[in-house]
């Protein structure tokens, strides 16, 4: 058992803190918006995010899980001091590192013994330096500073955090590198690989396997396109590609683009790091650039269907959400989708099972929310998927066909359009049914 210290409680550091705390540790997750401590002291969660709900109340009362403001306090009772609070992209692309580096000052203020900063957040190669270097004049007792950043995905955060295909940690002592051993080992028990490194790659790991994985979207992607143009079916090359061992099946479905509170900003973030230091990296440029065009592919194909002015038509939107399994809004390609369509006219249903308060923060009475799927597309014209949400998979087809509005006499735009930003449906069957369907890279 070791006494941890979580800063930031937030999708990372509270799933990082409810897991160590169920792996036996006792953690104190500090966090400085009171009304998000409010939520976690009432035994109620900030965030959705599947498992936490039962975790956080059972360590909390457990005795092992506790939340405070008090950050001073949490320091000198705790050997290991983790960072996840936010780091947002600033203007120019970079990663904000204010709250980074406000907290590391109050580390070093009340540091009282040995103590392990551990940099979870995602910043830039050379940030655990720059934490080092605040922390240093702030007093005289030892201390390391250690990169360990974090894989895990929303939605699934839970179960990636147990069971982490790698846990990375870049340090230079092999005493901080012993402490992350101890605290990590219920995990290493079970077979999750421990990678020690230089610091330096340890951050620059991070960046580099979410350039990647939004590398392999984007390109997809593309081949999407070009599938749509020559009769070749995305999700047929995707088996195809995907078999191959030495590339694998994970993160090649094509889509409406990668959102979400990661990608576009680490990327981002990488970009400009690159450009500070000298260094092109072509790739990632065009990673972006073919994001941003996929951004607005479904809005593209709606008005190559029913033309420019959408006014008078309305469109059900099915997912909200940047992908499912979240309430997370951030980046989600669900906005500039709705953004196109409301300029240009049309009026939007939309229904997401998880999304509808961050999106009503973004959308307000621009559109309606809908209690349930099939109340989104009454009279509706056309139906967006545009979230992969289970429950879209296999809905019922029949009352779909029934709620959505008849073609008027002598209209040559599609009736009954769906339009399937995540292919999740089979083309064929709807098509037979009498559906107007487009999905991405279909045939
Ligand atoms: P978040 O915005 O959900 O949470 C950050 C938390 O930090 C908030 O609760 C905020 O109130 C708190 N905070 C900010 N300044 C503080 C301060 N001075 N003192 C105490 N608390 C403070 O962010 P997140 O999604 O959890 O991401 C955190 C970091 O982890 C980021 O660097 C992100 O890039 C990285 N990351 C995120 C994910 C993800 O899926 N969300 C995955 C891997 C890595």
């Amino acid at each position: 058992m070791m006494n941890v210290a979580v800063v930031g409680t937030g999708y990372v550091g509270l799933v990082a803190g409810a897991c160590f705390a169920e792996l036996g540790h006792h953690v104190v997750c500090v966090d400085n918006n009171q009304a998000k401590l409010a939520i976690l002291r009432a035994g109620r969660l900030p965030i959705y995010e599947p498992g936490l709900e039962e975790m956080v109340p059972k360590n909390a009362s457990r005795g092992r899980l506790r939340f405070t403001d008090d950050l001073a306090t949490a320091v000198r009772e705790c050997e290991v001091v983790f960072i996840a609070v936010g780091t947002p992209p600033g203007e120019d692309g970079s990663a904000d590192l204010r709250h980074v580096m406000a907290v590391a000052s109050q580390i070093g203020k009340n540091i009282n013994g040995f103590k392990v900063v551990v940099v979870k957040s995602t910043v830039p190669i050379g940030t655990c330096d720059k934490v080092r270097a605040m922390i240093a004049p702030e007093t005289t007792h030892p201390f390391a500073v250690v990169s360990n950043p974090e894989f895990l995905r929303e939605g699934v955060a839970v179960g990636d955090f147990m069971h982490p295909d790698r846990i990375v940690v870049g340090a230079d002592s092999e005493q901080a590198v012993e402490v992350m051993r101890r605290l990590y080992r219920p995990l290493t028990a079970e077979g999750a690989k421990f990678l020690v490194m230089d610091v330096r790659s340890s951050e620059m790991t991070k960046y580099a396997s979410n350039a990647m994985l939004a590398a392999r979207i984007s390109f997809m992607n593309e081949i999407s396109a070009l599938c749509e143009t020559l009769g070749a079916d995305i999700e047929n090359v995707r088996r195809g590609v995907g078999a191959d061992d030495r590339i694998g099946p994970a993160f090649l479905k094509a889509g409406v683009g990668y959102g979400g509170s990661c990608f576009p900003k680490d990327v981002a973030a990488l970009l400009r790091t690159a450009q500070d230091a000298g260094v092109t990296l072509g790739i990632l440029d065009a990673t972006v650039s073919a994001n941003d065009r996929q951004k607005s592919r479904l809005v593209t194909m709606v008005q190559e269907d029913f033309g420019g002015d959408l006014r008078g038509l309305k469109f059900g939107v099915w997912g909200l959400a940047f992908k499912s399994q979240t309430d997370d809004m951030r980046e989600a390609p669900s906005v500039p989708i709705i953004e196109g369509l409301l300029a240009a006219g049309a009026t939007i249903s939309a229904y997401d099972p998880a999304a509808r308060e961050t999106a009503g923060a973004i959308f307000g009475d621009r559109i309606t929310f809908a209690n349930d799927p099939y109340q989104a597309i009454e009279g509706a014209d056309a139906v967006l998927l545009v979230t992969e949400w289970a429950e879209f998979t296999a809905p019922d087809w029949e009352r779909v066909w029934a709620l959505m509005r008849e073609r008027r006499d002598g209209e040559t735009r599609p009736a009954r359009a769906l339009y399937d930003g995540r292919n999740l449906w089979e083309p064929r069957d709807l098509i037979a049914q009498g559906f107007s369907y487009r999905g991405i890279g279909r045939r």
